[in-house]
């Protein structure tokens, strides 16, 4: 495709016609900043708009470390404490950096295979197949699921990916409002009874896809409901759980766990482990008949590089500490930390008046900002008393809806916590970012 003038991508004009120019310009300094080191309880980032910065060699100075809310590393695996990285290490001693083929071809070692069965016993599945990139197995996967013969029902705010995977694939498209239980099922009874006789339904399949724990709104699925939906209008249920896996549920079992609803209820548990195991890569886990067709199936385990060693050695090791099997009770300690944390931080901008969405134990808070100028206003007053943020705006929220995505870790301390609420006190006060005189009670 020829770039426009700007050299940006057609999207990208949208984003920047919509924005003036000197806000577009401010908005700059809050995304992709580069990062030097580990994205663990700190990271170090570039300071873009530094008169030392250059795109180029990134020198600017002297780094300081930030506290990070910004990376999606809830369970803290991502930093070198305790054995999950130095285990990596040691696996790029043994099996180099890369496979150096696909999956079906020589790509395939002891460890794919042994996490496989790992991540499939963990999400209670009979077999589970892994992808090297997490965006890439929803792109991918449904190509192999449905056809232009079959339904995909969608959740209006279902990640990209999904969006990408389901249009690519050809299936007929249906959405339904966020969350919205009653639209879905007379989406449900018009595509099962259009002009067909009681014994024939006009698709081959039906897909109803959601995700376990929605990142922009801290909201879960309601998988009560869409179980029961699945029992009495018999359809494929497909839940991405990049957000919830490992960091919601008693176990870190995800949304199942979470609610207390046997896996068996859900046809297909889509994962990451780009979040709560500090790696890199996607999973589907599912019946073995759905498993064995998808690793024949999908292209790329037939032309594309397979998941490097390394970083199976990572979500292996990662998945062994959360499960109990190795390092005594440190999974669970995790677990209980990860969840004190988005409690006692989601609480406490909530005592100070912020308006801020979704469920008490979402590890990813968003915190209301409504006006996109305040989005790189508060990232930079966060980002000059160390701490590292992740704004969002349109066209990844409705126009009016900015936000700031605080991701709470397991690595963070209470005394970390307590620090953020103080400094966005101060920024809230600043911004007027209060909307009420806060809530009393809580934890
Ligand atoms: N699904 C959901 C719901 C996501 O939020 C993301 C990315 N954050 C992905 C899939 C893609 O995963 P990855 O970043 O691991 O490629």
């Amino acid at each position: 495709a020829v770039l426009p003038k700007n050299g940006y991508p057609p999207w990208y004009s949208a984003f920047e016609s919509f924005y003036p120019r000197r806000l577009k310009k401010r908005l700059d300094d809050c995304f992709a900043r580069p990062i030097c080191g580990v994205p663990g309880r700190f990271v170090r980032c570039f300071d873009r708009i530094s008169p030392d910065y250059n795109e180029t060699f990134l020198y600017s100075g002297e780094l300081k470390p930030l506290l990070n809310l910004s990376s999606y590393n809830y369970l803290g695996f991502a930093q070198s404490i305790g054995s999950c990285t130095d285990a990596a290490v040691k696996s790029v001693e043994e099996y180099g950096t890369s496979s150096c083929g696909p999956r079906n071809q020589i790509g395939t070692c002891n460890l794919h295979k042994e996490t496989e069965a790992l991540v499939a016993r963990f999400v209670g599945k009979d077999d589970a197949v892994m992808f090297s990139m997490g965006f890439g197995t929803n792109a991918n996967l449904f190509t192999s699921l449905v056809n232009s013969k079959c339904l995909v029902i969608s959740d209006s705010l279902n990640h990209s990916s999904i969006r990408f995977g389901i249009r690519l694939a050809g299936a007929a498209v249906k959405v339904f409002p966020h969350n919205d239980m009653e639209k879905l099922e007379q989406i449900l009874r018009e595509s099962i009874s259009q002009g067909q006789s009681k014994t024939h339904r006009p698709w081959k399949k039906i897909v109803v896809c959601v995700e376990g724990l929605y990142s922009m709104e801290g909201n879960l699925a309601d998988l009560p409901a869409l179980v029961a939906l699945r029992e009495k209008y018999k359809f494929y249920l497909f839940v991405d759980e990049a957000h919830s896996i490992g960091a919601l549920g008693k176990s870190g079992r995800g949304v199942c766990d979470y609610f207390g609803i046997s896996p068996s209820k859900v046809d297909m548990l889509m994962g990451t482990f780009t979040k709560s195991f500090g790696a890199a890569g996607g999973y589907v886990a599912a019946d073995q008949e759905i498993i064995d067709r998808l690793r024949l199936d999908i292209s790329t385990n037939v032309y594309g590089e397979s998941m490097p060693p390394a970083v199976v050695t990572q979500i292996n090791t990662s998945l062994r500490i959360i499960m109990g099997e190795i390092n005594g009770d440190e999974g669970k300690q995790r677990l209980q930390r990860i969840a004190f944390n988005s409690r006692y931080l989601r609480l406490g901008l909530k005592r100070l008046g912020f308006i801020i969405y979704g469920v008490d134990d979402s590890p990813v808070v968003p915190l209301l900002l409504y006006a996109p100028p305040k989005m790189p206003a508060f990232s930079r007053m966060m980002y000059e008393r160390g701490v590292a943020v992740v704004v969002v705006g349109y066209p990844a929220t409705e126009l009016i809806s900015s936000r700031v995505r605080l991701c709470v870790s397991a690595s963070l301390t209470k005394e970390d916590i307590d620090r953020i609420l103080t400094i966005c006190d101060d920024i809230g006060d600043k911004l007027y970012l209060k909307f009420s005189s806060g809530i009393s009670g809580g934890e």
